[in-house]
């Protein structure tokens, strides 16, 4: 066992905090990680305030983490001590099912989450990257470029990714018509992204102010999602939509945009549902409703090498950990640009 220190929630309905706690011994196979940097995604808020009804406290979230290898267990083959390494959302799953065997270990039943998910090494729930180090099973560990700014990496470990993988799924390229819906962490991915693979990429927000940053981010056209004439002008147009907003909305205004057999995929996790979309905008044109959660191990592997070659980082605010309350708050009014980043060294201003 070892020392670590965080910023934890203690309860919902508290702010996060200083939290000292223990990561497990370095078993055979396991990586140690010095956490330098740790995104944060709305995920973490959600969890922080028990808004998904799961949350065992203390909440130590953070699931964006990049950082330096600190000890390797005797197995492990892929990372030294003083590597760059990164963690995402997943630390572990069975191994053993069609999803694991597909490398989408993200659908497995028995996955396990970075936080707040119950922790078979210790008996209590796993501690997320908002902490100094962790200690994660090689399977899980990412290799970074070093020739990115490593803060603005971070977030591709969950923003990235999760935007990453559905764009990939549903085939978007050169000659693609694709929807973003939201520019928060997840949708300024979104935007890079479906950009850099080709796609004719249009923004949709509720922020007006946002339209010149969406252009600039790759946006080939940006809608204000709250003006009817405006969203009439893309009716039947879209392939696929990616909705990545984190409150409950009326869906029905984006399946109308899409062509016959187009998709509609959430990203989003709202705390409350979405209104039920009206069934006749699924049916008249065969279109889908679809979701999709991060990625697994080598489709994330393969996000960061992609990355790596484009050039393609997340536009971040970087702050220190005693910041991360006033984060949340901005967070919830839609104002971050386009990512929080916690520079981890400002925790050990506090220990
Ligand atoms: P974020 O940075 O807060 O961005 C969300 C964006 O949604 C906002 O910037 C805003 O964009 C838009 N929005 C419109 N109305 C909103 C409202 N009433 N409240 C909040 N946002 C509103 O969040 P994020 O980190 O990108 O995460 C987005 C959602 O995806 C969250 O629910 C998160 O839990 C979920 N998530 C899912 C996965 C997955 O695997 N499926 C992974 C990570 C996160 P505009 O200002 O442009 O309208
Ligand atoms: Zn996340």
């Amino acid at each position: 066992m070892s020392k670590a220190i965080s910023y934890a929630a203690p309860s919902a309905k508290e702010p996060l905090s200083f939290f000292q706690f223990e990561r497990r011994e370095v078993g055979p196979k396991d990586v140690q990680i010095e956490i330098l940097f740790c995104g944060v995604c709305h995920s973490d808020l959600h969890t922080a305030r028990n808004e998904w009804q799961n949350s065992v406290y203390p909440v130590i979230p953070g699931h964006e983490i990049v950082g330096r290898v600190m000890s390797v267990g005797a197995e492990v083959q892929g990372f030294k001590a003083g590597d760059l390494a990164a963690v995402g959302c997943l630390v572990d799953s069975c191994g053993n099912c069609p999803e694991c065997s597909d490398g989408l270990e993200q659908y497995c039943d028995q996955g396990v989450y970075t936080y707040n998910s119950p922790d078979k090494h210790t008996g209590k729930m796993t501690y997320g990257g908002y902490s100094n180090q962790i200690v994660v099973q090689e399977h899980f560990v990412l290799h970074i470029s070093d020739k990115l700014d490593l803060a603005a990496v971070a977030p591709l470990l969950c923003a990235g990714i999760t935007t990453y993988s559905p764009l990939r799924h549903w085939k978007v390229g050169p000659g693609s018509k694709v929807g973003i819906v939201g520019l928060g962490g997840l949708g300024h991915m979104g935007v890079k992204l479906a950009h850099a693979m080709g796609a004719h990429v249009v923004l949709f927000t509720t922020s007006p102010g946002k339209a010149a940053d969406a252009k600039r981010l790759g946006a080939d056209e940006v809608v204000i999602s709250k003006n009817a004439d405006e969203m009439d002008k893309h009716v039947n147009s879209f392939d696929f939509i990616l909705n990545t907003v984190a409150a409950a909305h009326n869906l029905d205004p984006f399946l109308a945009l899409l062509k016959r057999d187009g998709t509609l995929c959430l990203n989003g996790v709202p705390e409350h549902a979405h209104p039920s979309p009206n069934i006749a905008h699924l049916i008249f044109k065969r279109r889908q409703l679809a979701g999709s959660l991060i990625g697994g191990i080598p489709e994330t592997q393969e996000m960061l090498d992609f990355c790596a070659e484009h050039n393609i980082t997340s536009d971040i605010e970087l702050i220190a950990i005693q910041d991360v309350n006033t984060a949340y708050e901005r967070m919830i009014k839609g104002d971050v640009k386009y990512r929080f980043v916690i520079d981890m060294a400002t925790l050990n201003d506090q220990a």
